[in-house]
């Protein structure tokens, strides 16, 4: 192969790749309603795909299909279906595009959603509890809530070998093996210690590359946009996690970063500030909000979505194979609590990151749909711009409703950020040069 020919294999395989399987995806779960399969409703964060992929159960991320409405520019009609049918315009969109698809029977932009055979969930966002309660009523499915310990205090994580991690450990232990009997019992087939192992094992490949994509993005210029590839990232990382496609997929996105990080091709942008982005995307305008940024040369270099959303595949943790139940149950408790983490202390790390990937700014994004991620984004913002100094923006609109994104006042805001930052530039920087 030639070195152009390399390149043009090698630079947007994962946006490619992960594209084309993100249809694969939706076309089996179209299958599996055409055919009366069963399916799993789970959740971004804990989704136990280890345990349910070991029962070859398909699984459907609710959050995902809602989304994937705001993306397709019709997630309105879902919401009005939801309002009209008695659900108040305040709370989680998500939720209510969702009940628009469960109104449908399933209708949706990407493929026909089966019903739910089973839904497990965490504690990781109060919403997941009375969100799985429409499907009991709707459906009578049943519905198994995994309670997950969270960090008690800032920085009062403990870790292996410490009685406590140890307690909250068996905790979720015991609650899994309840799991993999109710799994049995859905599906009529006993559980494979050994498949589960396998399963595993693709999930390590995954949380090992996804770790490495993550960390070489802090090269200058950085290599993928957290906000609009890393989305397409995410979708391989929840779908597919424990999965072979989804393990080849990760290493060869790895492939792809490295390649990138050894010849210097950043993003498709001259990039002139470095960006970190809390909160969730505007999805209803999800292209023109990232050229918000991008039209002044910013780039997203990491975010928090790429954290809480990525159901714990950030961290790198790996599984003990020759202990895989205890192992998962460990696993579930750091990813979920870091999840949880991403949400309510999230500070430390942001600072981390912040100084790691050399960044110029920060862009706050509250969303009015979701309180589990907004809450305290003011306080903290104003805590990093105290105590860090790093120039911050604070933007409000929504993931899901068109009706409170309002693109000339978020345009304004912004604008006046860059400027302000450009400005700063030329104090710091006399020839203006990042
Ligand atoms: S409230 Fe937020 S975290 Fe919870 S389901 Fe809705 S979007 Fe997700």
């Amino acid at each position: 192969m030639t070195t152009l020919e390399t390149k043009d294999e090698l630079v947007g395989r994962g946006n490619r790749e992960g594209a084309a399987m993100f249809r694969d995806w939706f076309s089996e779960l179209d299958n599996t309603a055409k055919t009366g399969g069963q399916a799993a409703y789970v959740f971004v964060m804990g989704s136990l795909n280890e345990i349910l992929k070991t029962f070859d159960l398909p699984v459907v991320f609710p959050e995902i299909n809602s989304l994937q409405t705001a993306v397709r520019h019709v997630a309105h009609e879902y919401l009005d279906e939801a309002e009209d049918y008695g659900y108040s315009p305040d709370i989680c969109g998500y939720v209510k595009a969702d009940v628009g698809t469960q109104l449908r029977g399933g209708e949706h932009p990407m493929a026909q959603i089966p019903k739910p055979s089973l839904t497990v969930l965490t504690n990781a966002c109060n919403t997941y509890i009375k969100w799985a309660e429409i499907w009991e009523r709707m459906y009578d499915t049943p519905t198994f809530t995994i309670d997950i310990p969270g960090t008690r205090q800032a920085g009062g994580q403990t870790w292996q070998g410490n009685s406590d991690f140890e307690a909250d450990r068996k905790y979720v232990e015991v609650q899994l093996r309840e799991l993999i009997t109710v799994c049995e019992e859905v599906t009529g087939k006993k559980f494979d210690i050994d498949k589960f192992r396998e399963v595993l094992g693709h999930a390590n490949t995954m949380s090992r590359s996804w770790k490495r994509i993550l960390e070489l993005n802090n090269s200058k210029p950085s290599l993928f946009s957290a906000l609009t590839d890393g989305t397409i990232f995410l979708g391989v990382a929840n779908g597919f996690r424990g999965t072979e496609e989804g393990a080849r997929y990760f290493e060869r996105v790895v492939e792809e970063m490295e390649y990138k990080a050894a010849n210097g091709i950043g993003q498709t942008i001259d990039e002139k500030y470095r960006l970190l982005f809390v909160g969730v995307p505007c999805y209803p305008i999800f292209r023109r909000f990232n050229e918000l940024f991008t039209d002044w040369g910013g780039t997203f270099v990491n975010s928090t979505y790429l954290w809480f959303a990525s159901g714990g595949t950030n961290r790198g943790f790996e599984y003990d194979l020759n202990n895989p139940v205890a192992s998962l149950a460990e696993g579930v408790l750091i990813s979920v609590r870091d999840a949880m983490d991403s949400m309510f202390h999230q500070n430390v790390a942001l600072a981390d990151m912040a100084n790691s990937y050399d960044v110029d700014g920060i862009i706050y994004h509250p969303i009015k749909s979701c309180r589990t991620v907004s809450t305290g984004l003011a306080d903290g913002r104003k805590h990093m711009t105290d105590e860090l100094g790093i120039p911050s923006l604070f933007i409000e609109s929504d993931m899901m409703d068109r009706r409170v994104v309002s693109e000339a006042q978020m345009k304004n805001r912004i604008d006046a950020f860059f400027e302000g930052l450009e400005s700063r530039r030329q104090h710091t920087q006399p020839d203006g040069k990042g």
